[in-house]
């Protein structure tokens, strides 16, 4: 494979650009190695600036559910941007998109929108805190809930594989503020409920968390957190950024059938476009200016392109529920090439799957929580990495990620998919 113009590039990028991206992920150092340069996109294929055509499992990381450049999508946002791209103003469309939401997801009278999944989880935690009046936020080792101070605490993927799970720049004082629990760990989320008894405003997690590989929540995780908040007064805050209008129409909430207090979302509901939203009962979103003292606020919040193509996507989705079942039985279908493939390779592997997120650790432990997903061998995740890329995969550039299907792959591509990792396994 050629990177010759890719790396060109990035070392012009790195003159301009602290480490040459403007999110560290894509700076390959959890892989080594330098990035590739994309020059376009459509449905599963990535096209790099070297002319390599690659297939794609990290989506833009989640939201190019359907494939990239799907074409509704596409035609609403060229239609809008004729009509002027910002206003600052009320526009019809952001009731539209507001009202499927409310209709799609369970358990929510009203959203507001914002333009990134860390806006939204950092709007969550502030209206938890004026809601209850408390101070203390309990999350999870190895769930990702955006770059905002009071997550920067074992923060997953990113912030994980840089080796600086406690970025300087947060203080004392922030961090202080939220408790560290083990996922899938009840009994330890009990004795921080008690221990800080009447202080803690809300429980934050991502209901199958994905930013430690894919992780899903033992039997009974998500109804024994709902009973505890309950016992405890304490809010449950599902971060749905990874899961929302992905593992379900209405997200981990509908597919398990728990009712979170707030939810966050990003990615998939702006269809490629930079959009988060929070959302809950009246009871709790009333809180939020201007009808109550909690304050958000954004110039760009609502921006008609962005609701554009978030409103065609969550569209395509209600109108095609099938898609869910589709990815499902895709990623099912990956699955078992996988395991055939790496078996026959003799490599010691555990994979994790749920709905269409997936991802492989290479370890034979049960992958259960950030503790357990850290033992993975990252060597030998870099090597499948490189081989992969090499192959024309492009998989997550950390074994921290989880992988993401599209709708847009073909069986053709899976097995192409499962050939290759056939290859690359035999020489790990
Ligand atoms: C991606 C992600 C975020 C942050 O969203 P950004 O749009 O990158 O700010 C928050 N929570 C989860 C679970 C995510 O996966």
């Amino acid at each position: 494979m050629i990177y010759k113009r890719s790396s060109a590039l990035f070392a012009e990028a790195q003159k301009y650009i602290p480490g040459g991206v403007n999110s560290p992920v894509r700076a390959f150092n959890a892989v080594g190695g330098e990035p590739i340069y994309v020059k376009e996109a459509k449905g599963a294929y990535l096209y790099d600036e070297d002319g390599n055509k690659l297939i794609d499992y990290i989506a833009s990381w989640g939201p190019m559910i359907l494939g990239h450049a799907h074409k509704p999508v596409v035609d609403a946002v060229v239609a809008k941007a004729q009509k002027g791209t910002s206003f600052g103003i009320p526009t019809e469309m952001e009731t539209e998109i507001a009202k499927l939401a409310v209709s799609m997801v369970p358990n929510i009278d009203k959203i507001r929108f914002v333009n990134s999944g860390t806006e939204a989880c950092m709007s969550a935690v502030r209206l938890a805190r004026g809601y209850t009046g408390k101070d203390k936020i309990i999350k999870f080792a190895g769930c990702y809930h955006g770059h905002s101070d009071s997550f920067l605490i074992q923060a997953g993927s990113g912030a994980v594989t840089f080796g600086s799970p406690n970025s300087p720049g947060v203080t004392q004082g922030t961090a202080k503020d939220t408790l560290l629990a083990r996922y899938n760990d009840l009994s330890n989320v009990k004795e921080l409920l008690e221990a800080n008894k009447g202080e803690i405003a809300a429980i934050i997690l991502e209901p199958v968390a994905g930013n430690m590989g894919c992780i899903i929540p033992e039997s009974g995780f998500l109804e024994g957190l709902r009973e505890l908040c309950d016992v405890y007064g304490v809010l449950l805050i599902f971060d749905e950024v990874m899961t929302g209008f992905r593992l379900a129409r209405g997200g981990a909430q509908e597919l398990f059938n728990i009712k979170a207090d707030i939810v966050c979302f990003g990615k998939v509901i702006g269809g490629g476009l930079p959009v988060g939203a929070f959302a809950a009962r009246n009871e709790i979103m009333n809180h939020l200016a201007p009808l109550g003292p909690v304050y958000q606020a954004g110039t760009l919040s609502g921006n008609p392109l962005a609701m554009a193509a978030g409103l065609t996507m969550l569209s395509e989705l209600n109108d095609h529920p099938e898609v869910f079942k589709s990815l499902e039985e895709k990623t099912a279908y990956l699955h078992r090439g996988l395991i055939k493939v790496l078996n026959d390779a003799e490599v010691t592997y555990t994979i994790n799957r749920l709905g269409s997120m997936i991802s492989v650790h290479f370890t034979d432990d049960k992958v259960v929580d950030f503790e357990s997903s850290a033992k993975g061998n990252n060597d030998t995740f870099k090597k499948f990495f490189h081989g992969m890329l090499t192959e024309g995969v492009y998989l997550p550039p950390s074994a921290f990620e989880s992988w993401f299907l599209n709708d847009a792959l073909s069986y053709d591509d899976l097995d192409f998919t499962i050939n290759a990792v056939a290859k690359v396994a035999g020489a790990l």
